[in-house]
């Protein structure tokens, strides 16, 4: 596991190590005891599952393709987390993004574990015909670590409901007169996916900047006002006036972030980038989201790269180098691509008074520091982009049951959970000296002591 993750739960540790409130009932060394134990728990998964999938591909040549199923802890539930379709996928990241999982879980009170899956393939270089084999091929490989109450994966980079359809047929298939709905989430709604699923994650990202901003603001700012806190004098300076936006990212979790954020009535806020792979379109004024939300559907999800494909798309912007987003004079920037996007080379140009992680892990350690000692508010991955994993929940229950709610039931529900969330967590943030990723984690690691604790897992 990285270098990054260690260090913050050893500090997550240190804090609760100096809190005698913690499992009071420990004496000194049984205390130092249960603590080294938690630390070699939460830095290292359960279990490396990996397979070579062999795949026929269209021109009658096979492959065989690197896959991993990794289960972190399932301490808190059965093990959950997307799997990513990604050509740079590796055994080393997906381990990182299933103990995120851990944690995201943990802090957020939802009743599952941590995992992560990945392929390793650039999914545009394969026909359907092809992605569907190799979506079934990575279930009958997996077939008996993964299940509706043992690990369920949900899409991630490069993978959508489309290949959780797949999944969950070929799961069907396999374990034959055994519940299934729950084996998958992230489905279409039609095969028992849940309405809202698809926008959870963006949704969320952008209600947890609005709630921070707005909502908490609103009832809070007394509090806010008579702290010394750097970072809530940086919450009360973006407040209550027009704030730049950019958002990184134009996929599943990027356009429905950047489509809130261009329709919110609550906050005065203006979408003037948007990036991916490719590109940044930049525009002032504001760009019309959902003009480029329809060109992206209708071109393999790409943005405009020329001047005719903006025109076509009928969308004003500059267009500019990918990379260029990040640095713009802007008062919010949403990540919502990949990890290690801020980095030594560029935080010393991030202009960015808010920072909103929807992708996992998009800041390195470093960057963190840098930026959180300048007072940047960065709301972190397992804080930000639980939405996805919330509503997954909801939708596996919505299986058991066999009761599906609305959109709107659905939403409620998710925005109920992430507002308990933060109300936990926003106090003690504006109250103390820690950066907001920290509080969150001592929070998970608490909450998953306690429980592995109370499991006799801890000698
Ligand atoms: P996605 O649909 O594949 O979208 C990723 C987007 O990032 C695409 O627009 C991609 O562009 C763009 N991109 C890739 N490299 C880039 C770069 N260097 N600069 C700018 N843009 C770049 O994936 P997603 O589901 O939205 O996931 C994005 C992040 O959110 C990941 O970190 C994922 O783990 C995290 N997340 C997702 C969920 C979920 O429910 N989907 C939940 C929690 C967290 P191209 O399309 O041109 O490649």
């Amino acid at each position: 596991m990285e270098e990054p993750t260690n260090a913050i739960i050893q500090s997550s540790l240190d804090a609760l190590m100096q809190d005698e409130s913690f499992l009071p009932e420990l004496n000194e060394g049984m205390r130092e005891q249960a603590f080294t134990s938690l630390s070699s728990i939460l830095s290292t998964p359960n279990k490396v599952h990996k397979s070579y999938l062999r795949v026929p591909l269209d021109n009658g040549k096979v492959v065989r393709i690197p896959s991993f199923r990794v289960q972190h802890n399932d301490a808190l539930g059965p093990y959950k987390g997307g799997i990513r379709f990604h050509e740079s996928v590796n055994e080393e990241e997906v381990m990182n993004l299933a103990f995120l999982m851990t944690l995201k879980n943990a802090l957020h009170n939802v009743p599952f574990g941590g995992g992560k899956g990945g392929i390793v393939i650039n999914p545009r270089n394969y026909s359907e015909k092809e992605l569907n084999a190799i979506s079934r091929k990575y279930v009958r490989y997996f077939a008996d670590v993964i299940g509706p109450d043992k690990d369920i994966p949900a899409p991630d980079v490069g993978s959508g409901e489309r290949e959780m359809d797949w999944m969950m047929a070929e799961y069907k298939k396999i374990h034959h007169g055994t519940p299934y709905l729950g084996s998958f989430t992230g489905k279409s709604v039609v095969n028992g996916g849940s309405k809202g699923r698809r926008e959870a994650t963006g949704k969320g990202v952008y209600f947890s900047f609005r709630y921070m901003i707005h909502d908490f603001l609103k009832e809070k700012e007394e509090l806010l006002s008579s702290t010394d806190n750097v970072f809530a004098k940086t919450t009360l300076e973006m407040a209550h006036r027009p704030l730049k936006v950019a958002v990184q990212g134009f996929g599943n979790v990027g356009s429905v972030t950047a489509h809130e954020a261009y329709k919110c009535p609550l906050v005065d806020n203006t979408v003037v980038a948007v990036s991916d792979r490719n590109v940044t379109l930049y525009n002032e004024e504001g760009l019309n989201i959902p003009a480029l939300i329809a060109f992206t559907a209708k071109n393999k999800g790409d943005l405009p790269t020329t001047e005719e494909q903006l025109a076509e798309a009928e969308a004003k912007a500059e267009i500019r180098g990918r990379d260029e987003l990040l640095t713009l004079d802007v008062d919010v920037l949403f990540l919502a691509a990949l990890e290690n996007q801020l980095h030594e080379g560029n935080m010393e140009n991030i202009k960015a008074r808010i920072i909103v992680e929807g992708a996992n892990a998009p800041t390195t350690e470093e960057a963190d520091k840098y930026l959180s000692d300048k007072g940047v508010v960065i709301i972190p991955d397992i804080l930000a982009n639980a939405g996805g994993v919330i509503v997954s929940y909801f939708e596996w229950l919505q299986g058991r049951e066999t009761r599906y709610d609305t959109e709107d039931e659905i939403y409620q529900k998710l925005v109920a959970q992430m507002k308990k969330t933060f109300d936990m967590i926003l106090p003690q943030f504006y109250g103390d000296p820690f950066p907001l990723r920290q509080n969150c984690y001592i929070h998970s690691v608490s909450r998953l002591s306690e429980v592995l604790y109370r499991q006799g897992k801890l000698y």
